[in-house]
């Protein structure tokens, strides 16, 4: 039996090949992408690997040529799943071998009208797959999953609260980290005056309470690049560099 779960179309469609489609939707059917899932600002199409094996076993991978330990993902059920599922729109393969996910990535795939997001298990997937399908190779960071399905959730995240209507008016991302190339400043709430387990009473930044929006802007800015500096050094060169290049074209 067919043991996959498919959806209205929406504007933002994407399709899961997993061996374990129940994971999904996970966290992405609550709070701002489950409310987005539940109004039809995107959908989710889940297909069962396994349902394209022929044998009796229902055998999806094998072990690897040239030896080594663990199993691959077999290209000739693999492919007729994707057969089975065209059109695919852009077909991303979740691997720590991919190119790293950056905000910048996700409004990009944000703009598409359909994903099909293939999760890896095992050791990954047969190098033929990826190839004859031109497999775009994404990475979420440099530390290994037992599988794909994790890493296409954080993915997902990502693009659907960038979708139109899926925030509210008060939230925005606009000045959200990376967002200008910066990580975002600190935040604070009430109460004014805090003490935590240490004793200690820690108070608000004044600037934050003067009501002036010209000062908050300009602590939010310096806060921004300080801790850029000091935690991304990676990020801090290119957003040197940026401003540098702005100044010299004026
Ligand atoms: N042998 C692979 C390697 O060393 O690159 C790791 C395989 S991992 C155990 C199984 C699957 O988890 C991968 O095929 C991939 O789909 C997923 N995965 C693991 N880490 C990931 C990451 N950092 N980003 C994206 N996908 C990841």
């Amino acid at each position: 039996m067919m043991t996959e779960r498919k959806t209205m179309i929406s504007a933002f469609h994407i399709k899961i090949l997993t061996l374990f489609p129940e994971m999904f939707p996970g966290m992405l059917g609550m709070s701002l992408s489950g409310k987005a899932l539940e109004k039809g600002l995107w959908s989710l199409e889940t297909v069962q690997l396994r349902d394209y094996a022929e044998d009796n076993h229902k055998t999806v991978d094998d072990t690897p040529y040239g030896g080594g330990a663990g199993m691959v993902m077999k290209p000739d059920v693999l492919d007729r799943a994707l057969r089975a599922h065209q059109p695919l729109g852009r077909f991303i393969y979740m691997t720590p071998r991919g190119k790293p996910f950056t905000q910048a990535r996700a409004y990009e795939l944000a703009q598409e009208k359909q994903l099909t997001i293939l999760c890896g298990r095992y050791e990954g997937v047969d190098q033929r797959l990826l190839d004859a399908y031109q497999a775009e190779e994404i990475c979420i960071g440099d530390y290994v999953l037992s599988g794909g399905e994790p890493a296409a959730m954080i993915l997902l995240d990502a693009c659907i609260r960038l979708l139109p209507g899926v925030l509210g008016n008060a939230e925005t991302h606009t000045e959200e980290s990376f967002e200008n190339g910066l990580l975002e400043y600190p935040h604070y709430t009430r109460p004014t005056v805090w003490s935590g387990p240490d004793g200690i009473e820690r108070g608000v930044p004044e600037v934050l309470a003067s009501g002036h929006h010209g000062k908050v802007a300009a602590w939010r800015k310096i806060e921004s690049e300080r801790i850029t500096h000091e935690r991304r050094p990676d990020l801090w060169e290119k957003y040197l560099n940026r401003e540098k290049l702005q100044k010299r074209e004026g």
